[in-house]
């Protein structure tokens, strides 16, 4: 199956006898014994099992498990380590799973945070106790690219399990666990979700091995697990998918080259644009440059904030990934000790007309 087939028709495994065409909400809790049975809806329910069926499917995995949110989904990974175990991040890592390593798992697990975008900066910050390996790229608001290949080999040669953020760049454009990667995260909050009206989190595994049944215990145990209505909502999302992420990369490709171009802008972070650091890495392991970007306003915070104040179609809130538009100047979102730069404005590239989105920059800018 290729990938569209997979996004429609792998959610769906009917049980009914009235044979619907799409898999119904069943929002039971438990479920009379009998040999094949779900027992209890923390455990399993239909339409987990038929999102966490998609998931795996579309990232090459043998093996999903869907959260409640991505922070949730990341946590998991970080309980189903052991006390003292080391984690080697990136440097600009998304910051709730940034807070969660230096907060929650503080004297629990030690982090070295390091920039990702040299390889060997991973080989030298490897101790004998690390355990895991966390990429994200593209990174998180700067688009900075990590070579996905070249740091799962060097994981490997260590025996160090390694987990992609893999929320930007989507199955569609990017897959890690075909480049070494051994669990891909997403929040599926973003393009997997698509309309910015649910809440999830997921992580697929290369295979069904010891350390994937910790993070099933930490899923089923911890209990951070998505309602059936949303994992209902969710499979809906991902059946356009593939459609949305088209949409999404080609006009983000043309504001990039519109905003490098443009006298008021200092600077554009997409990694489809050839002057971007990570360009030829992008090029390399993703089909596709995503629907995200960055760039910097001539002028400063103030001038950022004003040119936000005037778009129309553009919607100033964080987060992204839906249909709609959205921006926000980062750095007032992340907090007083961020390092982005002040005048950095993130862009979520939506689906409407891409002469509007154009047109409405245009004049925000002026
Ligand atoms: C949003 C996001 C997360 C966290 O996901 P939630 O669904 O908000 O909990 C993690 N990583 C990246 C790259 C994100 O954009």
């Amino acid at each position: 199956m290729k990938l569209e087939t997979i996004a429609i028709h792998a959610g769906t495994k009917i049980t009914d006898s009235h044979k619907p065409a799409v898999q119904p909400i069943t929002l039971a809790t438990t479920f009379e014994h009998h040999e094949e049975s779900l027992i209890y809806a923390r455990a399993a329910n239909p339409n987990r099992n038929a999102l966490e069926n998609v998931l795996a499917k579309l990232e090459h995995g043998e093996v999903a498990a869907a959260f409640s949110s991505g922070n949730a989904a990341g946590m998991s990974v970080f309980q189903a380590l052991s006390p003292g175990d080391h984690i080697i991040a990136p440097d600009d890592m998304y910051h709730g799973l940034r807070n969660q390593l230096t907060g929650i798992f503080q004297g629990i697990l030690t982090v070295d945070f390091v920039d990702m975008t040299q390889s060997e900066n991973v080989s030298k910050a490897i101790k004998k106790e690390t355990a895991l390996i966390w990429i994200e790229t593209p990174s998180n608001p700067l688009l900075k690219i990590s070579n996905i290949k070249e740091i799962c080999e060097i994981a490997q040669r260590n025996s160090i399990k390694v987990v992609c953020d893999n929320t930007f760049a989507t199955p569609v454009f990017q897959n890690p666990l075909l480049l070494g990667a051994d669990i891909v995260m997403h929040s599926t909050t973003k393009y997997l979700g698509g309309h910015s009206d649910i809440m999830g989190g997921a992580l697929i595994g290369k295979s069904d091995d010891m350390f994937w049944e910790k993070i099933r215990n930490v899923q089923i145990s911890g209990g951070a697990i998505p309602s059936p209505f949303d994992c209902y909502m969710l499979t809906r999302s991902i059946k356009t998918l593939p459609y949305r992420m088209k949409g999404h990369a080609e006009h983000a490709g043309i504001i990039a080259t519109f905003l490098q171009n443009h006298a008021d802008v200092e600077k554009v972070y997409y990694p489809g644009l050839k002057d971007h650091q990570g360009h030829a890495t992008a090029t390399s392991q993703m089909s596709g440059f995503g629907g995200m970007l960055s760039f910097l306003v001539k002028g400063g915070a103030e001038k950022a904030d004003l040119v936000i104040s005037k778009l129309k179609y553009f919607t100033n809130a964080t987060s992204l990934g839906g249909v709609e538009s959205l921006i926000e100047r980062r750095a007032a979102s992340e907090g007083p000790d961020t390092k982005t730069p002040q005048n950095l404005i993130r862009v979520s590239v939506g689906l409407e007309h891409l002469d509007d989105l154009l047109e409405d920059l245009d004049q925000a800018l002026k």
